[in-house]
């Protein structure tokens, strides 16, 4: 474990907002970030992990706390019990897209849709992260990690983190805490070994993304190349010459909403069930039978309506910026906020409540912010 000269955030964070932090430490290694956790929370100051900065929002004020950046590498192949498939164990610092492009080199199905997100493997399942209808939930068979309130590393098999969209048990919520109090120490997927054969394209949202027909065989190497280059399109893989990428990627999250709802917005904003409508079944004891069935209550299923649609109907188009703001919506992706020329989180968290608003006024719901916020509010 290192102890290294505190830097702003701004500078490890793709926002590029963020003050500097009163401590920070380096682990190279498994056991140093376990020695520098079980520290500083035994001091009980406050700590923020750090893996890429990819899907954080920092205030400007100086962090009152410990900043541990996860700079542990390494990918090891371990036995799976399924034929046809291979697990990966991998430390929770290793770049997520090296990950993708060593399994496409491998012939490992599963993750090559979610190519180009940026940031580290171990903060994957704090979001279940996910691109063009793949998640990391789909994969995810077990996490390694170290308990806040214990100190006790445990193995935790995916169906325990609380998976959902773009959530888990692990992700600290804007208003809210997280479920678990947690830092993966190393993530293991199971991956089907394809090889570099061209096969048809699992997922109408990865086909109709790429332009695929249903019968249509692709490599992987194929579906990881035609991805990056659909997201350096939207500005959604970073690149220092491009100033569309100095975001946090989608700054708000689709919205979920009761099917009744989603009927008062207007028809063509795009929307998509959360669960298929299925029939409820109904299981009556035969003990409690009384001739009589009940009928089915109506359950329908929530629906996720495009952010994207809400924010550029509400009248605010792509490049969109207050005046004399340094902040502004991407030129290419509506959802991005991104930071033009050095500004202040200040400035992004105004624009962040500007399009709020714009969205409430419209069309009557507020949408919440998909990056965790440090030391700023909106
Ligand atoms: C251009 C761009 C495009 C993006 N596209 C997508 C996309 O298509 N899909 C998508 O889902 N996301 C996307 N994102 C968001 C982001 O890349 C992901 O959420 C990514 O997983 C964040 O990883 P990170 O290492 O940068 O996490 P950080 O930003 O460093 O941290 C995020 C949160 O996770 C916590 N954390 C970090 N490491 C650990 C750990 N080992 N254990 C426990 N908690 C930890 C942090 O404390 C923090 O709360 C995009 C971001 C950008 C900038």
């Amino acid at each position: 474990m290192t102890d290294v000269e505190p830097i702003p955030l701004a500078q490890l964070t793709t926002l590029r907002t963020g003050g500097i932090p009163e401590r920070m430490i380096d682990a190279h290694t498994t056991e140093e970030l376990v020695t520098a956790l079980r520290e500083v929370w035994a001091e009980g100051s406050p700590v923020l992990v750090l893996g890429g900065g990819s899907n954080l929002f920092v205030g400007d004020e100086p962090y009152d706390g410990t900043v541990v950046r996860v700079l542990t590498t390494g990918i090891e192949r371990v036995p799976s019990a399924r034929d046809g498939f291979v697990r990966l164990r991998v430390q929770a610092g290793h770049d997520w897209d090296a990950l993708v492009a060593y399994a496409v080199d491998e012939g490992l199905a599963g993750i090559e849709a979610m190519s180009g997100i940026p940031g580290t493997v171990g903060a994957a399942p704090v979001q279940n992260i996910g691109a063009y209808g793949q998640e990391i939930v789909q994969t995810l068979a077990e996490v390694e990690l170290i308990d806040e309130f214990t100190g006790e590393i445990s193995t935790v098999p995916a169906a325990e983190l609380g998976l959902g969209f773009r959530t888990s048990v692990l992700k600290h919520h804007y208003g809210s805490v997280p479920g678990r109090s947690a830092v993966i120490l190393t993530v293991t997927l199971e991956l089907e070994s394809v090889g570099q054969e061209e096969r048809p394209v699992v997922g109408e949202q990865l086909r109709t993304a790429l332009g695929l027909e249903p019968a249509a065989s692709v490599s992987l190497a194929w579906v990881r190349d035609h991805v990056l280059a659909t997201r350096r399109r939207k500005g959604m893989v970073l690149d220092a010459d491009d100033p569309d990428t100095y975001s946090a990627g989608s700054f708000f999250q689709n919205a979920i909403v009761s099917a009744s709802f989603a009927r008062t917005l207007p028809p063509e904003c795009p929307r998509w069930p959360m669960t298929p409508d299925l029939d409820p079944v109904l299981v009556i004891p035969l003990s409690a039978y009384e001739g009589y069935v009940p009928p089915p209550a109506s359950r329908e299923s929530d629906v996720k309506v495009s952010a994207a649609w809400l924010i550029e109907h509400s009248g605010l188009r792509k490049g969109f910026k207050l005046p004399r703001s340094r902040a502004a919506l991407s030129t290419k992706h509506a959802l991005a906020l991104t930071n033009r020329a050095q500004a202040s989180a200040a400035e992004l968290a105004q624009l962040a409540r500007f399009i709020q608003g714009r969205v409430q006024s419209e069309f009557g719901l507020i949408l919440q912010p998909e990056p965790v916020l440090v030391g700023v509010e909106l």
